[in-house]
């Protein structure tokens, strides 16, 4: 590659990586786990559910690893939509970050190529460090 590709490579992957920060930053409320629906019974004796052949109560919930464990909570049915897009956001920034990790080394890759290049030009420059 060129000086100047190797430059203007430079230069679009450095971009990136500011508008990949941008919007992570942009991201103001986010709850760590992931949406989804189950089953539960609720306990009571009388209720319909205690018959073993239903599943129980659909309930909305988020799963979660804590300390290594895998956790679940329950969400009030009023923050259905809230929760959903909290964690579609926590999602994003989590996605994000790989991006940004994979224009990160793409960049130390770059800055590399671009230090053996000035090295070995800057080397031609003079005789007696050809030999180096
Ligand atoms: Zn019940």
């Amino acid at each position: 590659m060129s000086r100047e590709k190797l430059k203007n490579s430079i230069k679009k992957v450095t971009q990136q990586i500011d508008q990949i920060a941008n919007e992570m930053i942009n991201i103001s409320h986010m709850i760590g786990g992931s949406f989804g629906f189950a089953y539960r019974k609720c306990g009571k004796a009388n209720c319909w559910c205690s018959n073993k052949d239903k599943p129980g109560h659909p309930i909305v919930r988020i799963t979660f690893t804590e300390q290594r464990k895998s956790r679940s909570k329950a969400i009030p049915s009023k923050d259905k939509e809230w929760i959903k897009e909290m964690t579609d956001n926590y999602r994003s920034f989590r996605q994000h970050f790989q991006e940004l990790r994979q224009c990160e080394n793409k960049l130390n890759e770059l800055l590399n190529q671009f230090e053996q290049d000035v090295k070995k030009e800057t080397k031609s420059l003079r005789d007696y460090l050809k030999m180096m």
